[in-house]
């Protein structure tokens, strides 16, 4: 069984990732874990993704999915969160875990605006906050170790513009590409994360290769 979590950055993909894989018994697999575990354990996939990295460039499409392929080849049930992004990738991906649903959250612009753009970090422990959602007891000054906190360049208005672009572009074809055999379940994003999992369970009920 393999279910792909698609949707905006800030529409809690993450989260929403974790949670399924406990409810339904899948593993979770998330390409910035991925990516950690490789770089960590210096492997030639992490060397080669670093060295993209460093230079400021994006990892190539077949080095991503070469770590997708290694990390799905054990097992049977996963959830794959942030793979594939392009249509590439999930052409590929059908070639060795051909997917059972792919799962589109999705959030109004505006809603994700202002997720990402009011939300701070703590510059040391990386502390999470938001302005309205979850604010530190005093502005500006993490509840935790008394740090300053930070509003990462991504998280800046225009950034976050450009990121919902770029979003939008990649996202369209594989959306149709999963619509096109009616493997596509989409799903309201907005509300607690409560109830966004609810209505991803209840979706999911109709795969009968996900018995819950
Ligand atoms: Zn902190």
């Amino acid at each position: 069984v393999i279910v792909v979590l698609l949707g905006p950055p800030g529409a809690g993909k993450g989260t929403q990732a974790v949670r399924l894989a406990r409810a339904l018994d899948l593993e979770h697999v998330s390409t910035g874990d991925l990516f950690r575990d490789h770089l960590r354990r210096r492997t030639d996939l992490g060397e080669a993704a670093e060295s993209y990295m460093r230079a400021g460039d994006l990892v190539p499409d077949s080095i991503v999915t070469a770590m997708v392929r290694e990390r799905v080849a054990d097992g049977t049930r996963f959830v794959l969160d942030g793979f594939p992004r392009t249509l590439a990738q999930a052409q590929e991906l059908e070639s060795f875990a051909p997917v059972d649903a792919a799962v589109l959250i999705t959030v109004p612009d505006d809603v994700l605006r202002a997720r990402l753009t009011g939300r701070r970090v703590c510059a040391v422990g990386g502390h999470v906050y938001h302005v309205t959602e979850h604010p530190p007891r005093e502005a500006g000054v993490c509840d935790v170790d008394g740090s300053l906190l930070i509003q990462r360049e991504d998280d800046t208005e225009e950034t976050v513009s450009r990121r919902l672009e770029v979003y939008r572009e990649q996202t369209r074809p594989l959306r149709d590409y999963y619509a096109l055999d009616s493997r596509l379940l989409e799903i309201d994003g907005t509300g607690s994360v409560e109830t966004v999992a609810r209505r991803m369970a209840a979706a999911l009920g109709g795969i009968p290769a996900l018995p819950s």
